[in-house]
């Protein structure tokens, strides 16, 4: 049984209602967790902290740009000031820059690798000095991607973010496991969020191609990501680190 009573949860990119952020969160809360949400869009984000206070939860948001350095202090401050502590981080704020490599302009790529990569970098640097701080213990959940462990058409960028968040949670897993900082990754496959919505929108012809090989045949639900962080998050994952997680109805098993 979950139980996140008495865990504070620090969760990014958390703005919109039918994302992943948000939905892990929102299951974090159901299980007792505190809440804090943090988004570029800072008034949706207050939306989103409302409606789970609304729903009887603990929970506050703040905005914040994941790619900019000092904001990360004034957020790790914002959590102490109101909850004393961080236990779980999210590191789950993302953007899909899907273009094919004769396409994509070095601005682009830039863009994809500092919102996607460097944000995990800096948020983890942050939440494992502080957990240190606490004496220990913790759980930092990284959203990685099925195109971080496969190549995929139009990826290149992507996954090259999205790998990099891979293979770096496994080497800082190495080196905070003594203090039982735990780090994982989560790699969904294509699930049904206003990310996914604008890819679409953006190329038709990359989704085509990618959700013809779902053996499952059809895209997850944020729920499904929801429940693997929530469970990443919680001590019945204690003895799980440096691990990746896939959650893509079959996708990469073939
Ligand atoms: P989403 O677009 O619904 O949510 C992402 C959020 O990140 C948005 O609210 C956006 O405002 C925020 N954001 C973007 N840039 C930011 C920045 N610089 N600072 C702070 N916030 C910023 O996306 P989602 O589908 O919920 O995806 C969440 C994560 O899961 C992403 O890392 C994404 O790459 C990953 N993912 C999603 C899917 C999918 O199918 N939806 C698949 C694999 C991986």
């Amino acid at each position: 049984m979950i139980d996140l009573s008495g865990k504070v949860a620090l969760v990014t990119g958390a703005a919109s209602a039918g994302g992943l952020g948000f939905a892990g969160a929102s299951i974090m809360a159901a299980q007792g967790a505190s809440i804090f949400l943090t988004d570029l869009d800072g008034a949706a984000v207050e939306a989103r902290a409302a409606d789970l206070r609304a729903a009887g939860h603990k929970a506050v948001a703040m905005a914040q740009d994941v790619t900019d350095e000092a904001q990360w202090d004034a957020v790790r401050d914002a959590v102490l000031a109101e909850y004393g502590r961080i236990d779980i981080l999210v590191n789950n704020a993302g953007i899909a820059v899907l273009r094919h490599m004769s396409e994509i302009t070095a601005a682009e790529w830039h863009r994809q690798i500092s919102v996607n990569l460097d944000s995990v970098f800096l948020g983890t640097r942050m939440a494992m000095a502080q957990m240190r701080a606490q004496g220990g213990g913790g759980s930092i959940i990284n959203l990685s991607s099925v195109a971080g462990l496969i190549g995929l058409p139009g990826c290149g960028a992507y996954g090259a973010s999205k790998g990099g968040v891979r293979l770096f949670t496994k080497s800082v897993a190495l080196e905070v496991a003594a203090d039982n900082i735990r780090i994982n990754s989560i790699h969904p496959g294509m699930i049904m969020t206003d990310m996914q919505k604008v890819a679409i929108a953006d190329n038709k012809d990359v989704y085509d191609q990618l959700v013809a090989v779902i053996p499952m045949g059809r895209l997850g639900e944020p729920k499904d990501i929801g429940n693997m962080v929530a469970f990443l998050a919680s001590d019945e994952a204690r003895y799980i680190t440096g691990a990746e997680f896939t959650v893509d109805g079959g996708m990469v098993a073939q």
